[in-house]
């Protein structure tokens, strides 16, 4: 098992808090962009970037030929105000690494760094990827960046990426059968009705009572139309109509958003969302314009490449430190990476109690106890060196 001397580690987090202190959200990260450039030449890595967008991927060749494996980190931010008060708090007003992202750079850093200084790269069959990613948080990064052969030249065979998670103790981790977060498509629903008097309904076509039908209806969705042994989510987060208690409106506006695990479900409840729609023109009379947005699909690991994982989580943490964990509804956009080729992620614990390092994800208090990029590092180097012995 590797271990580092203590300049590694403070290089980790110096690493770290430069990131954190200077967040850039989606398609914006030109800075961060940069600064992994930087130091990725620091190391002697061959790297290319794009020149209308962010993202850059790193290139280590081994001593021998052989596969290639790639290691994915995400470099967005989040459109956040920061609310901690570390000292390398966020300089960027309303922008913050709230999902630990810059946690996730640092680490795929570190791993190039350690394979490359400490001459284990030269011992290795086949060659390591680094997948700098955009736009994780929105506006699938990963897909714009495998549409432009990301995964080519050469062919990539495996991709494993990280994410951080406060709900597990540093130096835990975990994996995940299969599923491990849910498909996410928004909707966006326009009910035109006829506006009119509130004392006189009959000449008028009531959006808001259409509507609250809608709401109510798609409850029935998940409960009466999915296997209850599956899982599928249908939301309304928002629903806007009227202006006075005594006028019926013209329109009333609603968005929401379907979540399901598996690619059958997800496809099964949009066509129910479009089925229950017709069916409130006919009812109401009312007309509608109803828009999907084909989002991130299910995140599905495969699982011998998890179990491979899951082995070297047992190698750096112990077997009690490791375990398989129940699927998010949560969405994730590495699901692109995972469809194109075999692929797992691991989480990593980042909670310490202790330290009051507790609040979720996309928190703006959100904060990681940095023990996490040194085993971050560990696991991703043995990983790729035992995949490419
Ligand atoms: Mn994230």
């Amino acid at each position: 098992m590797i271990d580092f001397d203590k300049s590694f580690g403070q290089w980790l987090m110096d690493v770290r808090r430069q990131f954190h202190q200077y967040p850039e959200i989606m398609f914006q990260e030109v800075k961060t962009t940069r600064q992994i450039k930087q130091l990725l030449s620091e190391m002697g890595i061959e790297h290319y970037g794009y020149e209308d967008m962010t993202g850059v991927v790193g290139l280590i060749r081994g001593g021998k030929p052989g596969k290639t494996i790639a290691l994915r980190a995400d470099i967005d931010a989040l459109p956040i105000e920061e609310q901690t008060s570390v000292p390398f708090k966020s300089k960027n007003p309303g922008m913050m690494h709230a999902c630990g992202h810059d946690a996730h750079t640092t680490i795929m850093l570190g791993v190039a760094k350690y394979l490359v200084e400490s001459g284990r790269i030269k011992k290795l069959k086949g060659n390591i990827k680094f997948i700098f990613q955009p736009a994780e948080e929105g506006d699938g990064g990963a897909d714009v960046m495998i549409k432009r052969g990301v995964l080519a030249d050469p062919h990539v065979d495996r991709i494993l990426a990280c994410h951080l998670q406060p709900n597990l103790p540093v130096k835990t981790a975990g994996v995940f059968h299969s599923q491990s977060h849910a498909s996410t498509d928004p909707f966006h629903l326009i009910i035109k009705g006829k506006g009119g008097h509130g004392g006189r309904p009959h000449e008028a076509i009531d959006p808001i009572v259409a509507g609250s039908y809608f709401v109510s209806t798609l409850q029935t969705l998940v409960a009466r139309n999915v296997d209850p042994l599956e899982t599928g989510v249908v939301h309304v987060g928002k629903f806007a109509a009227g202006e006075a208690g005594n006028v019926i409106p013209w329109q009333a506006e609603l968005a929401g958003g379907i979540r399901a695990l598996r690619p059958s479900v997800r496809k099964f409840l949009i066509k129910r969302l479009q089925d229950i729609v017709k069916g409130l023109e006919v009812s109401f009379g009312v007309s509608c314009t109803l828009t999907v947005k084909e989002g991130y699909p299910p995140c599905i690991n495969d699982t011998e490449v998890a179990k491979f994982l899951y082995e070297i989580g047992v190698q750096v943490l112990g077997v009690e430190n490791i375990k398989y964990l129940k699927p998010s509804t949560g969405a994730e956009d590495f699901a692109f990476f995972a469809l194109a080729r075999p692929s797992a992620m691991i989480m990593l614990g980042c909670r310490n109690e202790e330290k009051g390092i507790i609040h979720p994800l996309h928190s703006d208090r959100f904060d990681l106890d940095e023990g996490v990029l040194e085993i971050g590092v560990k696991i991703f180097v043995e990983a790729v060196c035992q995949y490419l012995s």
